[in-house]
């Protein structure tokens, strides 16, 4: 299919009538097929701009930007890169979650028929805590000047019988979980405290982090922002920042 047939088409719709009268029997079928062919061609067309205005959207693990860094039976685990200039696909998400920011740059986010939203400035170690109260469907577009990247944690379930207590004071949660969030200056320690549900332990700067038990023993590793760990045994431990620069962990705890 070329740019001719396409031309003919609005020639032979301009002219159809007459054209079909007063021509010969072969001369008018082709005329016809002509004009079939630019109809398909023109549907085709149309179908493309309508696909482009407004693409289907896919559940948010299929959304190239969203890579799955971990998913069991309680936990999607998703890390969000998003270079600057560029836009995610329109996606959907279906579930509680958790998302914390790991870098600082100009976002806009546009839910689905709706115009792009005005751009704000995201920062590291925000976290938002969101029910899922139905389906949400939007895109994010990154402005710059930096990659956008992000941490979210989806639930697969939210609790029958949430646990009652809580390891440490909540900065955030929904029905499925709650956030605890710790910034750390060098040589800092969080409270001993005891996760008694299943939690994913999350670096939001590097650091050089000290985990030490109720017996005194410790572990300690070197840990990149959004770093993480799924740990679902009880644990009781403190953390310290054993390093030099300022840092922030956040642990995401099932209810
Ligand atoms: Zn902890």
């Amino acid at each position: 299919m070329d740019k001719e047939s396409h031309k003919s088409f609005r020639i032979n719709v301009g002219v159809q009538g007459p054209v079909g009268h007063f021509q010969g029997k072969r001369r008018s079928r082709q005329r016809e097929d002509e004009v079939k062919i630019g109809w398909l061609w023109t549907l085709l067309i149309l179908s493309v701009a309508t696909a482009a205005a407004q693409q289907e959207p896919v559940p948010v693990d299929q959304e190239p930007h969203h890579h799955v860094v971990l998913k069991n039976d309680s936990v999607l685990v998703l890390h969000v890169i998003l270079p600057p200039g560029e836009t995610t696909l329109y996606h959907t998400h279906t579930r509680d979650r958790v998302s914390v920011a790991l870098t600082s740059t100009m976002l806009a986010q546009q839910k689905l028929g709706e115009p792009e939203g005005k751009p704000g400035m995201t920062h590291p170690g925000s976290i938002s805590a969101i029910p899922n109260d139905g389906p949400y469907t939007h895109r994010l577009h990154n402005l710059g000047p930096a990659t956008f990247e992000v941490i979210d944690v989806e639930f697969f379930q939210r609790p029958e019988h949430p646990s009652e207590t809580a390891a440490a004071p909540v900065a955030a949660e929904n029905p499925s979980a709650r956030v605890y969030n710790w910034p750390l200056a060098p040589g800092a320690s969080t409270p001993l405290h005891t996760h008694e549900r299943p939690y994913l332990i999350l670096a939001v700067t590097p650091m050089l982090l000290k985990m030490t038990g109720p017996d005194g023993s410790s572990m300690t590793h070197e840990v990149k922002a959004g770093d993480f760990h799924w740990v679902d045994t009880k644990v009781t431990h403190s953390l310290t920042n054993s390093g030099t620069t300022e840092g922030q962990i956040v642990e995401i705890e099932l209810k």
